[in-house]
């Protein structure tokens, strides 16, 4: 594990770090070990996460962090598996697999780190740009509509949708372990601030709120609609793409225990 980190000064990937640091010591005050909680980052700035958590990592290729969370998850259930993702990462080059692990409702939770461009090739537009944002490429202002994240995960069947902001720190952290705790597809978009190519910090500090959960699928679709909307937004309960794997091949459950 590094000790010295290189995120800009004032990033808001340091609040996403410092929740789930949270999280891995309430994982092991419930008596997990360390070695079973799982991370997997792909590309861009939010790919460092790796290099400061000391449990067990993987540094993936561009947009495909979730085939690499599901292939751990199949092959070891007894893991908690999460995985870190950036806008660009899961929904420029990784939109298909983020569809499709939401679709298969895969035992795994992500977490998006939504700065809405990407930072570490200088600030380019991505998926979440807003439209008329001026980007290195986009100089007369993004042409196009943004992709709201977390609607598109609910559309698809995750059963756990979240959005958190790295400003708030506790708030995220519970987030974060709730997704982890949940069995089935979890999905954290977390509103990341880039403070050099996209400085959102005050935006969020006076616009995001916390929400209630929506307690059906059709107010859930407006809840998560407002992307202000922090918390818990939506939760059910549904078969797992293991749960359904292991009991095609006859698996016997213990296999399938977690604590
Ligand atoms: Fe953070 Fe943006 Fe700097 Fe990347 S470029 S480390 S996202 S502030």
């Amino acid at each position: 594990m590094k000790s010295k980190i290189e995120w800009c000064p004032g990033c808001g990937n340091f609040g996403v770090l410092k929740a789930f640091r949270r999280v891995i010591e309430r994982l092991e005050s419930d008596g997990v070990e360390r070695g079973r909680i799982v991370s997997v980052a792909g590309i861009g700035c939010h790919g460092r996460m790796p290099d400061y958590l000391d449990i067990p990592t993987f540094h993936t290729i561009h947009g495909r962090v979730l085939p690499l969370m599901t292939g751990i998850k199949l092959a070891n259930p007894e893991l908690l598996v999460s995985g870190f993702s950036g806008d660009g990462d899961a929904l420029n080059e990784g939109m298909e697999h983020f569809v499709h692990a939401a679709k298969r409702n895969t035992d795994v939770a992500l977490f998006l780190h939504n700065n809405q461009v990407f930072g570490l090739t200088t600030g380019q537009f991505t998926a979440t740009t807003p439209r008329g944002k001026k980007t290195r490429t986009t100089p007369a202002g993004n042409p196009e509509w943004p992709i709201n994240p977390a609607l598109i995960a609910l559309v698809s069947g995750a059963t756990f949708i979240a959005r958190g902001f790295a400003g708030n720190v506790s708030q995220l952290s519970d987030l974060m372990y709730g997704a982890i705790r949940h069995r089935g597809f979890a999905f954290v978009e977390i509103l990341q601030p880039c403070i050099t190519f996209n400085n959102t910090w005050d935006h969020y500090r006076e616009n995001v709120y916390v929400a209630e959960p929506a307690e059906s699928f059709d107010e859930a679709v407006k809840l998560v609609s407002d992307e202000m909307a922090t918390g818990l937004l939506f939760r059910t309960e549904k078969q797992t793409f293991e749960e359904t794997l292991l009991s095609s091949l006859k698996v016997p459950k213990k296999v399938v225990k977690r604590i």
